[in-house]
């Protein structure tokens, strides 16, 4: 049964909600852009990890190979043919424009030459896309806003929202009520990194200021009251199990995956950092079902989580809905 299961996993149609650019290069883009041959461990994290800060320097390296427009059209185009071959129908793919901005590069460039790769791709391989935006907790907000605004004029066109991603451990929630209030006012949607590794108050700031959906969230656990709110306010809950493990966000006992689902949080599976976490939504899937008994239906549930929660626009939601997704 749980062959067939196993089998079936790898060909259904899949949606990736929570997917960094950066931290899903593959070796082979890293390597043309570098021009030199790189060994997988240099940009896995594996299982050595002591904390989110250590997992996060793994990202120097493709952080290197996306200073150029030509980096990064080819690392947004290998991308998502790569995502194709497991058959993803939709992913929401975020990086940190500003962290390819320099003084020979700004960031509409940046974002145009993200969105060229993805469009070039998307003829190849069918697969639907969308960008979001991520404001790094560590960059001055006066830059964070700046973006914002130079994104603006994407929103709807190849950009669905904004997010907040970085240490959180050093960079709590509440010094951003500001630059999410803006965010609201620019008109965009967003995601917030929260209860990565922080928190609970990560996770219920944000969401008072207006996310709709929670990266990671694992804080909620053990907090029925914050999870109930969630729950009734519709949050989507981005849950990303291999790279929580890496992080140490949660130990793979007592990952609150099942305790989630239970309390009626809309909880989607995701893969985080593909290749930094060495993942695939192909093995999250298996991972959940092995560990903690996630049904085939519930799989099922978890896209269909995801067709609501996402910033699809009407027309790519009607069309994820007419899938076939797990029974
Ligand atoms: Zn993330």
């Amino acid at each position: 049964m749980k062959d067939k299961l196993k089998n079936e996993m790898k060909t259904m149609p899949k949606i990736d909600l929570h997917c960094h650019l950066d931290g899903s290069m593959t070796l082979k883009s890293v390597e043309q852009i570098l021009k030199r041959k790189v060994e997988p461990e240099e940009l896995e994290a594996g299982n050595c990890c002591q904390n989110l800060a250590e997992y996060l320097d793994r990202f120097l390296l493709p952080l290197q190979c996306v200073q150029t427009e030509k980096g990064l059209r080819l690392a947004a185009k290998e991308f998502l043919l790569d995502v194709a071959k497991e058959n993803m129908k939709y992913v929401e793919v975020r990086f940190a424009p500003l962290s390819s901005v320099h003084d020979r590069l700004d960031c509409r460039q940046v974002v145009e030459a993200v969105l060229e790769g993805l469009k070039e791709a998307e003829t190849q391989c069918g697969v639907s896309w969308n960008v979001i935006a991520c404001a790094m907790r560590h960059h001055p907000q006066e830059d964070s806003l700046a973006m914002m605004k130079a994104c603006r004029e994407y929103l709807g066109e190849g950009l669905c929202a904004v997010d907040l991603a970085g240490d959180e451990a050093s960079y709590p929630m509440e010094g951003f009520r500001e630059l999410f209030a803006q965010a609201k006012r620019l008109g965009f949607p967003f995601t917030i990194h929260a209860g990565e590794c922080g928190r609970v108050e990560n996770v219920l700031e944000a969401v008072e200021g207006g996310a709709s959906r929670i990266g990671h969230g694992i804080a909620l656990k053990g907090h029925p009251k914050a999870q109930k709110l969630c729950a009734d306010k519709r949050i989507g809950i981005e849950m990303c199990p291999t790279s929580n493990l890496q992080t140490r966000a949660a130990e793979r006992e007592g990952y609150p995956i099942r305790e989630f689902m239970d309390a009626g949080l809309l909880v989607t599976l995701n893969t985080d950092n593909r290749t930094v976490s060495g993942t695939s939504m192909t093995q999250e899937m298996d991972f959940v079902v092995q560990e903690y008994g996630v049904t085939a239906e519930e799989l099922g549930q978890f896209f269909r989580n995801a067709v609501e929660v996402s910033f699809a626009n009407d027309e790519i939601k009607h069309r994820l809905c007419g899938l076939k997704l797990f029974r």
